[in-house]
């Protein structure tokens, strides 16, 4: 699939049936696989044939997928896991252990934020945040001898600041780290962070990638790219034999193409278990093969409705990155040239008040915990996600009361439009 465009890829990557095989990917719905001797068994527990033998490790289903967002992200492999948060927390466990130190941008998803704040905190992995914005004297100053990742989101859930993927790569390479990116919000469809340096994807595939809401599940994308041999010192786990894999080195037997992902699966998801339900990847496909045709659905719906928003007399502030008005408006020309995503973030004059009376009007936009799905949504994260913290908390997190979420789904704009209006006239009546 390397030489096909990426419409092509979304359609028909992963899996080439052959003669008389399905034309979908198959389901194989199916934990455990039969071989004729231990020894043809034996082979494959030894990593020295390649096949199937038990789900939690590989499946076909998953694999073909998975194979896909390889093509799709120009990585050389790839691996589902259950949720977006298992993708996270795999690639970053992946190189860390007790004693390791992550940089990661402080514009993060919530659940990531936890994650690397407070969970892996208490496995003894310390994290220092650093503004999105910061310059590179200031990244660098964040990392320590025991840094071993530097991590970002393309576009950071909520907050929607764009990364500044090349000079993060930059610090990160200068440090001998990888840069890990979280690509949920723009897709490959509309940025491929490996082709700005980004060494890891991962993705919430819970997002557009499925975009039919109907499941949970997350990707890890190697881009082959980071030489682990080379910083053997700092990531002993791929560089040094595998005790509880027959004394493996993951970098010398499957270079660095598949060291990462080959050590993510036998190691990590042996032990750890967050695998993704072959049913699940199934579904997930079918938003895959229409990724590039919604794509830009998502991006003009966002766009046209945030355009709106700017010019309402109600609305204090709007914030999406393709606006001329945003600060990132230059870096999102860079890096989005085709647009980001569908979500926007804007804040209501009244406040708490007005926000929650305004949702209460409209009539297309569901009120949901969700983002990236067909249907459009929206959320007030002073009233749902963050209603524990007084206005004055909200204000010093950067999340005022009045804030709205919108995430615009593939309807026609101008009902979206009409929707917004009707509500917005309603609030002042
Ligand atoms: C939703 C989300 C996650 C977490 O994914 P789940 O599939 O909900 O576990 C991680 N990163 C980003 C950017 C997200 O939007």
């Amino acid at each position: 699939m390397k030489n096909y465009s990426m419409n092509t890829k979304c359609v028909q990557g992963g899996y080439t049936p052959g003669n008389g095989e399905p034309r979908q990917i198959p389901i194989i719905q199916s934990t455990t696989f039969k071989y004729e001797t231990s020894e043809a068994m034996g082979a494959l527990f030894d990593l020295e044939a390649e096949g199937y033998f038990y789900t939690r490790l590989q499946n076909p289903t998953n694999d073909m997928v998975a194979k896909k967002i390889a093509e799709l992200e120009g990585g050389t492999a790839a691996m589902l896991t259950s949720s977006g948060q298992a993708a996270n927390f795999f690639a970053l466990f992946n190189i860390c252990e007790a004693g390791s130190h992550i940089v990661a941008s402080s514009s993060i998803y919530g659940g990531t934020f936890n994650l690397i704040a407070v969970t892996m905190a208490k496995m003894g992995i310390d994290c220092t945040f650093v503004s999105p914005d910061a310059t590179e004297e200031e990244l660098n100053a964040a990392f320590k001898e025991n840094t071993r990742a530097l991590f970002g989101e393309t576009i950071a859930n909520p907050a929607l600041t764009v990364l500044d993927i090349e000079k993060f790569a930059k610090v990160a390479h200068a440090h001998g780290v990888p840069l890990i990116v979280d690509n949920t919000f723009p897709t490959p469809v509309n940025c491929q962070p490996i082709k700005w340096g980004a060494d890891i994807v991962t993705h919430s595939t819970t997002k557009y990638m499925d975009g039919h809401g109907a499941a949970v599940g997350g990707a890890i994308v190697d881009s082959g790219n980071f030489d682990w041999m080379a910083h053997a010192d700092k990531f002993p786990g791929l560089c040094t034999p595998d005790d509880s894999y027959h004394g493996i080195t993951y970098a010398e037997r499957f270079g660095n193409a598949g060291a990462f992902i080959t050590k993510a699966t036998v190691q990590l998801m042996r032990d750890l278990g967050s695998i993704q339900s072959p049913q699940n990847a199934f579904y997930l496909n079918l938003g895959l093969e229409s990724l590039h045709v919604r794509m830009p659905r998502h991006v003009e719906n966002g766009q046209a409705v945030a355009e709106f928003l700017e010019t309402q007399p109600q609305v204090a502030s709007v914030s999406y990155p393709t606006l001329p008005s945003n600060k990132y408006y230059e870096r999102a020309k860079k890096y989005l040239p085709n647009g980001g995503c569908g979500v926007v973030s804007f804040e209501l004059k009244g406040g708490r008040a007005a926000a929650e009376a305004f949702m209460k009007e409209l009539k297309l936009a569901a009120i949901e915990t969700h983002v990236a799905d067909a249907r459009t949504c929206c959320l007030n994260p002073a009233t749902s996600t963050h209603r524990q913290m007084t206005d004055e908390q909200l204000a010093a997190a950067g999340i005022p009361a009045g804030l709205i979420r919108i995430s615009c789904g593939l309807e026609d704009k101008e009902d979206l439009i009409a929707d917004l209006k009707q509500a917005l006239a309603a609030i002042n009546a």
